[in-house]
């Protein structure tokens, strides 16, 4: 990788906010305490799990922003010239977004410990540090946040819904027919679920689809895609897998409720619930409501033979 001359970087960064009234010579200062990383496509910088202790400048490429998943729709994209980091780096809290490189990418960053150095050489930074904060909050963060989860978010289990599969599976079926990969589906319905219901409560039943989202969640890749359908229905997508390969996901699946007694941490104990699956791929020129159509009609014939199974979806 080469490292851009520190000329270079000071007309990038001229215009960025952060170095607004800081002359050329102390902006070189600040910036010969970066460090200089190169990112590769798909990397992720920035994620709610982990604390950030860095302030990061973009160089070249570009990062894109999610609220959710990396999976969802970008909220917002930062280039070169830009930078990021800067809210959880003040506060020592966990970033609020997912900021991946959605290009290889070239960034600096500065560690926080140098925070105090970067401030004695101007404390303008702080000043500029200070209103694009500000500015961060009015330009409503909450705004978005509050509207993509409205538009995207199953408000009951966190997962995308279904309007975010229509994005998702675009995506994927893009990928799918340049790559020459296959692309599966897996429709998933709880059995029985409305006389569990009946027994148990309605608040049971809710807390009984949480407990399922997270399970999926937790047996599935990052890249597969999970959405809460409706009601007690989930799809997922599975890139890059064959049928055989994502009727053993979905049996998978299957199996690790089915061999649950009762949901884990729930007071009163709650028993379990089992699943069925309908499995189908993706064939060039599907439409998402054909694969649908598909794995549904799979699901149905796995309710017909006595639900808690795995059915694919076969041409016949
Ligand atoms: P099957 O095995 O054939 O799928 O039977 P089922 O009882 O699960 O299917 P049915 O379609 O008759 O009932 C679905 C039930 O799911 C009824 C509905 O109240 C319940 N349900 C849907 N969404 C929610 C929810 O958000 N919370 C709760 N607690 N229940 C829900
Ligand atoms: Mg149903
Ligand atoms: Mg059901």
């Amino acid at each position: 990788m080469k490292t851009p001359s520190l000329s270079h970087l000071v007309s990038l960064f001229s215009a960025c906010p952060l170095f607004q009234q800081v002359d050329a010579e102390k902006m070189q200062r600040i910036l010969e305490l970066f460090t200089t990383h190169s990112l590769e496509s798909g990397c992720l910088l920035l994620t709610p799990d982990q604390p950030n202790d860095y302030l990061y400048l973009i160089i070249e490429g570009q990062l894109s922003v999610h609220l959710s998943y990396i999976s969802t729709p970008p909220i917002g994209f930062i280039s070169a010239g830009e930078y990021t980091g800067e809210v959880s780096l003040l506060d020592q809290q966990h970033p609020s977004a997912f900021v991946v490189a959605n290009q290889a990418s070239t960034v600096m960053r500065l560690h926080r410990r140098y925070l105090q150095q970067v401030y004695e050489i101007t404390p303008v930074i702080q000043h500029n540090l200070l209103t694009a904060l500000c500015e961060r909050i009015r330009s409503g963060n909450n705004s978005l946040i509050y509207s993509e989860h409205n538009a995207h978010i199953d408000s009951l289990t966190k997962l995308p819904n279904r309007r975010w599969l229509d994005y998702a599976f675009q995506r994927e079926q893009q990928n799918s027919t340049e790559n020459k990969q296959p692309l599966c589906m897996i429709m998933l319905d709880v059995d029985h679920f409305k006389d569990y219901n009946d027994q148990h409560g309605h608040l049971a039943g809710d807390a009984v689809l949480q407990f399922i989202s997270q399970q999926l969640r937790e047996q599935l890749r990052p890249n597969d895609s999970l959405a809460r359908f409706g009601g007690e229905e989930f799809v997922i997508l599975l890139p890059n897998l064959s049928l055989p390969e994502a009727e053993q996901v979905a049996e998978r699946l299957r199996s690790c409720l089915a061999t649950l007694s009762h949901i884990p941490n729930s007071l009163p104990i709650l028993p379990s619930v089992t699943i069925s699956l309908g499995v189908a791929e993706f064939s060039p020129d599907d439409e998402l409501t054909c694969l649908l159509h598909k794995a549904d009609k799979a699901l149905y014939q796995a309710k017909q033979q006595g639900r808690n199974r795995v059915c694919v979806y076969n041409l016949q």
